[in-house]
């Protein structure tokens, strides 16, 4: 039993080690460094190195593990002696930590031929890590979302078609390229391929492999959207399969090029699923985001495959991510357009950072609205759309308020939901996180305190921003809920005492 004099021991430590209100790492304390700069293609080998070098300077935000394995097909032996690890980063606080309470959201890619893709994740890693010591809305959304990217899940059929570097794509690659992964079919134990285009009778589409209407896709192996012996047939889609449902992923997005559009479900057939209204006004939101070669004044399109590439895709996988486990699931052909087409695959490296930054804010907007959870599809009538509102809270004299709520109300049902400012005073609160349904000229309270403001959900972009000054807010505070349970605690252990 505990002397009264070890209880006292213990509470005055207690009171030693009130925690200060948590404050990040400060920018200039952390060596800023680009990992990535959009001037060239990265290679396979590129990407690894920078991934591990990027948990390794960065343990704090930062984490990287493999979700399993390719076939391992080895350019040099020809054999499949070479089984590559599916290198995937976690950026988020607490890395090393599954925060229940955080949205996790899950950015990969499949086509090999695709090149813009695993160089725009690289960009978007890079921005993430850079961001939380330099931007307010990425510290606020490594703070509080899971980002989790897989830039070469189809590793081998990257190396297949060139491994990133354009002096590879002469002769016989061209424009075509490889698209599908590396499985050897006719099972000789090498990969066939003599033109270096995939209508060889080799490889797995691993768009058309997953577990949705599968059987309604491609069975000529010949064919560069051959869907597979069997549903989930291929490593690489079992791989990503598994981490998606063994890690929660709330939303799913997989990057295609190109066409410069946005797709939302379905993608095997022409209707419209039961949450249809929903993704189609978030995806035009993040549409109004983009840019087409540097023009603000153009934007992808987006919609159903059918409706916006002219074809359906049965068997892929955000069709699987939506229809089986009722999360959000979506894919994006990056640029270029049809009309700009030159080499669509692999277009010049002088357009990678056009085509990157067009793309940039519609992903982090897809971000922010990822933690809005889809109701179930006999309630998708009263799913609520996405909104982001964001701003600062500061005091009369301009200094951050930090740990105060911000607190939004839909006026007309009650329904209510809250945040807590950050170091930066800064705070980013979803509509999508509601209960229920409301339209965009549902009157919504926004306070802070004692300041209240109100807003209809109107704007195009899908958020808007709103900044409070504010004289006190004790009572909202965080050290005051620490206090709160500081008093608690000693009143509790005042009545063992007493025992
Ligand atoms: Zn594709």
């Amino acid at each position: 039993m505990l002397s009264r004099v070890a209880v006292l021991a213990i509470l005055i430590s207690f009171l030693v080690i009130i925690p200060a209100p948590s404050s990040t790492k400060d920018a200039r304390s952390v060596e800023l460094k680009d990992y990535y700069t959009p001037d060239h293609y990265p290679s396979f080998q590129e990407i690894n190195h920078t991934l591990h070098q990027i948990a390794k300077d960065h343990p704090d935000i930062a984490r990287v593990f493999s979700i399993g394995h390719t076939w391992g097909w080895d350019p040099k032996t020809g054999r499949y002696d070479w089984p590559k690890p599916l290198w995937t980063i976690k950026i988020s606080d607490n890395p090393t930590v599954n925060e229940s309470n955080e949205a996790r959201v899950y950015i990969h890619w499949h086509h090999a031929r695709e090149w813009i893709d695993p160089a725009f994740m690289m960009y978007l890693i890079n921005a993430l890590v850079k961001g939380y010591y330099t931007n307010d809305t990425i510290h606020w959304i490594v703070n509080h979302y899971e980002i989790y990217i897989t830039p070469l899940s189809n590793a081998d059929g990257y190396i297949v078609d060139g491994n990133g570097n354009p002096s590879n794509l002469s002769g016989d690659w061209g424009p075509g390229g490889w698209r599908k992964n590396a499985r050897d079919l006719n099972g000789n134990g090498t990969l066939d391929i003599d033109n270096l285009w995939d209508a060889t009778g080799e490889g797995v589409d691993p768009e058309r492999n997953w577990d949705w209407y599968w059987s309604n896709g491609n069975d000529n192996p010949s064919d560069p959207d051959y869907h597979g012996p069997a549903p989930f047939s291929e490593p690489e889609v079992r791989a990503e399969r598994d981490f998606i449902e063994n890690y929660s992923i709330d939303a799913q997005c997989v990057l295609h090029s190109f066409s410069a559009a946005i797709l939302i479900p379905w993608f095997y057939t022409s209707q419209n699923p039961p949450h249809g209204a929903f993704f189609r006004d978030f995806a035009r939101h993040m549409a109004l985001r983009t840019k087409i070669d540097g023009d603000a004044s153009s934007h992808f399109s987006y919609g159903r495959p059918d409706e916006v590439i002219g074809y359906s895709a049965p068997g892929g996988s955000s069709d699987w991510v939506y229809g089986k486990l009722n999360k959000i699931g979506i894919a994006v052909e990056m640029e270029p357009t049809y009309t700009l087409y030159g080499d669509g695959f692999h277009p010049s490296t002088s357009k990678i950072r056009t085509y990157i930054t067009d793309f940039y804010e519609a992903m982090i907007y897809f971000i922010e609205i990822s933690n809005s959870k889809l109701k179930s599809k006999s309630e998708a009538n009263n799913q609520p759309n996405a909104y982001i509102v964001w701003g600062y809270a500061h005091d009369d004299s301009g200094n951050p308020l930090m740990g105060v709520t911000v607190k939004i109300r839909n006026t007309a049902n009650g329904d209510e939901i809250y945040t807590t400012t950050d170091e930066h005073g800064f705070y980013m609160l979803n509509l999508g996180t509601l209960q229920n349904k409301y339209s965009n000229t549902t009157t919504f309270e926004i306070s802070v305190g004692d300041a209240t403001q109100t807003f209809t959900p109107n704007n195009d972009l899908g958020s808007e921003r709103r900044d409070f000054t504010v004289s006190s807010v004790p009572e909202f505070s965080e050290t005051g809920l620490g206090l709160s349970i500081l008093v608690a605690t000693v009143a509790i252990f005042i009545a063992v005492l007493r025992e």
